[in-house]
């Protein structure tokens, strides 16, 4: 500014002695002042020539280093969110642990009793201990669907798609929401493409997805009312429907019902049970899936209709996808063979040795520490183990990996049991040397199926 101002001066010095032709009667303080402003508009050209890249990468560096403490603190913000994610998760993983253990027990006991394993039951304690159950089953559900969430969210879920027959997944879930649409005396219509082409979609993913919005068409219908389920094809997509004429979704509702937790009736005049995260999951499950689904609704009280594509398979379907045929009856394989427990809780310990003598007529020796399970194992071989993975000391996983590496214990079954149910879980279990895996909670019929399938497939191996 100074230095603009010396040279408008001079500017309007010069232009008034030209214009009234005195240059050379000029006084000598003004002569004075044009030499100043001409020696300062020499200097600073001089040393704007020289040092003006300087100025301009001042500039830069300033901008630079503003960049970078802001890089610095968004790295920052960053890795806390990260941190605070994986404690979310190891928080989710804990309390999902410690809610199961309990409920190991109240399931394996409340199965083992209506199995009348230990006596007959009058028919009202069976009615009780069937609710029991059932709510220990919710209960489990609701656990299930809060991790799957979180794990959907955090884009930690991945899906093993293969091709499958729609028309079984549809009868598998018919067979877990038929109870329900009974008690509302619903019937469910399955309206399914005769030529309908193999669907590319992870098993249980889809049936989790067709057990959501079944469940929900069978609780929001009127007693006596219909379910639809229709499918067909759209070029290399398959769409799948879940109609019903129960009470409806308002038009402006129809976009919030995806959201966790939402719920179209207020919490304190709910007529229906559930947790809101059904739809929240379908939603996140069908795009993964490379799908879209959609809510469709006349209004209240005219019915909805539920839609998701999925990719058409390339391949034929998969016909080892289908389970439906009905489990093997439970006999006492073991016939008097010992069965090591080490499970450090000591109701599940309980529930594991009725199923090893009451189910399978084995003989159970327990531990609930792995320096101990592997003093009794060497003393004498069992015919199988039974490995909790979380126990106080030595982990079930370095168990199973002792275990595998003494010759005089390296050919014996394991099977590991978690409450902690993450495919990492297993798939680490497996890889220690483990040949099952069962996650709590279990039935004691479905520990006796497992125990029993893995000890022919240890006979057959040794034959
Ligand atoms: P939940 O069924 O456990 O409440 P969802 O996430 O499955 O949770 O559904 C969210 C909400 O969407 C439900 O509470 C209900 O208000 C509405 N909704 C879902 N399906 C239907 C349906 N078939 N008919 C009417 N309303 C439905």
């Amino acid at each position: 500014m100074v230095f603009c101002l010396v040279f408008l001066a001079i500017g309007v010095r010069a232009a008034v002695r030209v214009w009234t032709g005195n240059v050379a009667t000029a006084e000598p303080v003004l002569v004075v002042v044009d030499w100043l402003a001409a020696a300062a508009a020499v200097a600073f050209l001089t040393l704007h020539g020289r040092y003006g890249v300087l100025i301009d990468n001042a500039e830069m560096v300033r901008e630079y280093a503003e960049k970078d403490r802001e890089a610095r603190a968004l790295a920052q913000v960053n890795e806390e969110l990260r941190r605070l994610d994986e404690l979310k998760s190891e928080f989710l993983a804990m309390v999902s642990h410690e809610l199961r253990t309990p409920l190991t027990a109240i399931v394996g006991y409340s199965r083992l009793l209506l199995r009348q394993a230990h006596g007959t039951l009058t028919p009202k304690q069976l009615e009780h201990q069937e609710a029991i159950f059932r709510g220990a089953q919710r209960l489990n559900d609701l656990i299930n669907d809060l991790l799957d969430v979180s794990r959907l969210e955090a884009g930690r879920i991945e899906l093993t798609p293969r091709a499958l027959n729609l028309r079984h997944i549809v009868e598998q879930v018919g067979t877990v929401v038929t109870a329900a649409a009974q008690a509302r005396r619903i019937h469910i219509r399955t309206v399914l493409a005769a030529d309908l082409p193999p669907v590319q979609a992870d098993p249980s993913r889809l049936q989790q997805i067709l057990v959501n919005l079944v469940g929900n068409a069978v609780k929001f219908s009127t007693p006596g009312g219909e379910v639809r389920i229709l499918a067909g094809r759209q070029r290399e997509q398959l769409w799948v429907a879940v109609e019903d004429d129960g009470v409806g979704i308002a038009k402006d509702e129809l976009g919030r019902i995806w959201d966790p937790f939402y719920q179209v009736e207020a919490p304190m005049r709910r007529r229906h049970g559930g947790s809101g995260l059904g739809l929240a999951i379908v939603r996140r499950l069908v795009e993964l899936h490379g799908g879209i689904v959609r809510a469709e609704s006349e209004g209240e009280g005219r019915g909805s209709r539920f839609t998701f594509t999925l990719p058409v398979a390339t391949t034929p379907a998969d016909t080892s996808a289908r389970t439906t045929e009905p489990p093997l009856p439970i006999e006492p394989v073991l016939a008097g063979r010992d069965v090591l427990v080490v499970e450090d809780e000591r109701a599940t310990q309980e529930l594991m040795r009725a199923v090893v003598e009451d189910l399978l007529g084995g003989h159970a020796r327990m531990c609930d520490h792995g320096e101990h399970c592997l003093q009794l194992a060497r003393e004498r071989t069992p015919a199988l183990v039974l490995l909790d993975l979380m126990l106080p000391g030595l982990s079930g996983w370095e168990v199973a990996r002792r275990l595998r590496q003494d010759p005089r214990t390296s050919g014996v079954p394991i099977i590991a049991v978690s409450a902690l149910a993450r495919s990492q879980e297993r798939e680490s279990a497996l890889h220690a040397g483990c040949d099952a895996y069962v996650a709590k909670p279990f039935t004691p019929d479905e520990l006796a199926r497992l125990m029993a399938t893995t000890l022919e497939t240890q006979d057959v191996g040794a034959r």
